[in-house]
């Protein structure tokens, strides 16, 4: 099963609701490793009945990672191999994992992935937003002040945005998405792949308006719009620019000045004190 008949990790990409999508290959793994770390094996246990796997399961734990990571390893190196699951999705996408996988890279065991659903990407490609780039930030932080700190650092970012939240945290969520980032377009995915899937499409200010919202939901928002104005200094070296391709300076100066909505004449004294400040060699 591993590519170069070591011991390997496989990371076990899980359905996020409907059991069929789950893979023939993701239960050949998971029928074959010698253990299944789980992120909950109570959790983990309804998946592996439905499909009467009967492997080892043990829990790879996210508050104790190290720990669970040492564990993990200890059976690497006996030669065992290890699936690695998480309650549902891709394990390390906002769940635990990370820590593991730089110590299995270390240590030079082969991490192999097997493919699978995920939230983030099926409440994407249905969102109607754009895919071509996107940016998945995961859980926005649990306090409002943290929250608002971080969509300030993603207001001016130009791609889709996608956050995971929680039902009782998202009326606020969307509050504060619409204060921070203005009224751009957003859709809500709850319910992936389940008997009640419901995708939100509409303006943030729309989405706000809806209440008791239940079940597992994605959040995305359309990307930053807006051109950024450039500055002072981008603007100077456009004109010095043109100034070096022959054109007098008055008229490089004018031209930017028009073509970015700015002042002519304060955009001509920036010029010169730059250029005095540069020793005319600008
Ligand atoms: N590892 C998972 C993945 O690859 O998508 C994500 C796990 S994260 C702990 C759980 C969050 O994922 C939920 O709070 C929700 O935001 C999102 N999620 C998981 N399953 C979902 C579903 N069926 N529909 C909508 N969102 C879901």
């Amino acid at each position: 099963m591993s590519p170069n008949n070591k011991a390997t990790l496989f990371l076990v990409a899980t359905p996020i609701g409907n059991l069929n999508e789950v893979s023939p290959r993701c239960l050949d793994v998971l029928r074959s490793v010698d253990v299944i770390a789980c992120e909950d094996t109570r959790n983990s246990a309804k998946l592996l009945s439905h499909f009467d796997i009967h492997t080892k399961t043990i829990t790879y734990h996210n508050f104790n990672e190290r720990q669970s990571s040492k564990g993990i390893l200890s059976l690497l190196e006996k030669g065992e191999s290890v699936a690695l699951i998480s309650d549902a999705g891709y394990p390390l996408i906002s769940d635990p994992g990370y820590l593991l996988v730089n110590e299995v890279i270390d240590a030079d065991f082969d991490i192999v992935t097997i493919s699978g659903p995920n939230a983030a990407l099926n409440a994407l490609v249905a969102s109607g937003l754009e895919t071509s780039h996107y940016l998945f930030y995961g859980f926005l932080n649990a306090k409002s002040s943290q929250a608002e700190k971080q969509l300030k650092e993603l207001k001016d970012f130009p791609y889709t945005l996608i956050f995971y939240e929680a039902p009782h945290r998202i009326e606020k969520t969307l509050q504060l998405a619409l204060e921070v980032l203005g009224d751009r377009k957003a859709c809500l995915a709850r319910e992936l792949t389940k008997l009640h899937e419901q995708f939100h499409r509409g303006k943030l200010s729309e989405l706000c308006e809806l209440h008791d919202l239940k079940g597992e939901m994605v959040l995305l928002i359309e990307g930053c719009k807006e051109e950024k104005a450039p500055d002072q200094d981008e603007l100077l070296e456009k004109v010095k620019a043109l100034v070096d391709d022959g054109q007098r300076a008055k008229d490089a100066i004018k031209q930017i000045a028009e073509a970015h909505h700015v002042s002519k004449n304060e955009l001509y004294e920036a010029y010169l004190k730059k250029k005095e400040e540069d020793d005319g060699s600008f």
